[in-house]
């Protein structure tokens, strides 16, 4: 938690909200919060000021801008709307992302194609509408070359949606020099904003405004609105991102939010992005080769990429058996990173025959590296009591291998 919420909160809560009450949307800028908030994100993703709202959730802005790029897609194919019948994401995409892709597929009577990260390039045929990836993987923190992958889903006139909730605040994104289409991302991971802070939403200025559909983005609440204090019976969306919004905003979970942007702000004049990211490099490479040289013999493996370009700000072991019970105790000593089980596709894969991909198909220990404030000593104190976890097999105690509801 930055050390400036708990006070910006408590004002928010006591002064503007307490004393202040409903004058607060205009007097105390509480309106403007989502436009403001996500100005500030859009420096952490090369986007330009007026392109990103702070609002809702990852799931539910992910709805929206799958939606607008499925309906942008129907509008501008050439030979109608069906021609591109395809959405094409990753099997070990998270599953939130393709139950709303799964979702929206079903009731556009479109397809939801999964491939494994090496079988994209050759998923991007003519038939796809649109090409939905997480940038930075959450189970293995193997990260896309975003400018790359979105040029070669040009190429087939496909459009794209990135998913930055292990980017932003973690790697230096540059969505406009990618010229990628449209990204969500998410505020309480590495930008500090607290629990169910708000996600953000991004949408390539050339995408932003369609006169021709109005309801691009379906979900037209009052917040979009061109003007919603007219309270008008017809809906006219707000120009740029600002049709983005829905209903009423969290202004209190806002308020948190802003507080970590503005902590990851702090250090441009010190070299921003750039400098995090060299140093959030430095981390995981130190992590890695401590605990190759520190905790052989334990069957532990790698699933996160040591090539530098192919890795996001964190390192995802692997193990056969007892990665949950390790990270619990990991936990109860301090050391609080997660668990994620195998990827369950692997049952249904091994009924299909084998599969190419080798992608997170073991149980993962997920250790996070926010090189805002995790420093060197850190990750040496952290592999040091994974070490002992391990020598004295404490992890087999019965309260470690109890599963909890959120592991
Ligand atoms: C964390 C995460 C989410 C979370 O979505 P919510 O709607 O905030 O629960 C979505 N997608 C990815 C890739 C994530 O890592």
């Amino acid at each position: 938690m930055p050390r400036a919420t708990p006070a910006r909160v408590a004002q928010v809560v006591t002064q503007e909200w307490g004393t202040e009450l409903i004058q607060s949307w205009n007097k105390n800028g509480w309106f403007a919060m989502p436009q403001q908030v996500g100005d500030k994100i859009a420096r952490l993703i090369g986007a330009a000021p007026g392109e990103v709202v702070a609002t809702d959730s990852t799931s539910v802005n992910l709805f929206k801008v799958l939606s607008a790029a499925m309906n942008i897609a129907a509008a501008d194919a050439p030979n109608g709307p069906m021609t591109r019948k395809r959405i094409v994401s990753e099997r070990s995409n998270f599953p939130t992302d393709l139950y709303i892709a799964e979702a929206l597929c079903k009731q556009h009577g479109m397809e939801l194609v999964l491939v494994e990260p090496e079988e994209i390039a050759a998923s991007l045929t003519a038939d796809v509408a649109v090409l939905m990836l997480t940038h930075v993987n959450y189970r293995t923190g193997a990260m896309h070359h975003m400018a790359a992958v979105t040029a070669a889903a040009h190429a087939e006139g496909i459009l794209t949606v990135w998913d930055l909730a292990h980017s932003a605040g973690a790697v230096p994104v540059d969505l406009k020099k990618a010229r990628a289409d449209f990204a969500v991302g998410c505020g309480y991971k590495y930008l500090n904003g607290g629990p169910g802070a708000p996600a953000f939403v991004w949408v390539n200025p050339q995408h932003a405004d369609r006169p021709d559909l109005p309801f691009m983005q379906p979900l037209a609440g009052w917040w979009g609105h061109v003007a919603p204090f007219e309270f008008t019976p017809d809906y006219r969306p707000a120009p740029g991102i600002r049709r983005y919004q829905c209903g009423t905003q969290p202004i209190i979970s806002l308020a948190a939010l802003e507080c970590g942007v503005d902590t990851l702000l702090a250090a441009e004049p010190l070299g921003g992005m750039a400098a995090l990211r060299s140093k959030s490099l430095a981390l995981t490479d130190l992590f890695i080769a401590l605990v190759e040289e520190r905790c052989a013999g334990h069957g532990l493996g790698l699933a996160t990429p040591r090539e530098h370009a192919q890795r996001g700000s964190q390192v995802c072991l692997t193990k056969d058996q007892g990665a949950y019970a390790i990270v619990q105790a990991l936990i109860a000593r301090g050391v609080i990173g997660d668990y994620r089980a195998g990827d369950p596709s692997i049952l249904r894969q091994a009924q299909d025959g084998p599969s190419s991909g080798q992608t997170g198909k073991k149980d993962i220990l997920r250790f996070g590296f926010t090189p805002l404030y995790i420093g060197f000593v850190d990750v040496w104190n952290a592999v040091e009591q994974l070490k002992q976890v391990l020598e004295s097999g404490e992890w087999q105690r019965p309260e470690f291998n109890r599963k909890h509801a959120v592991t």
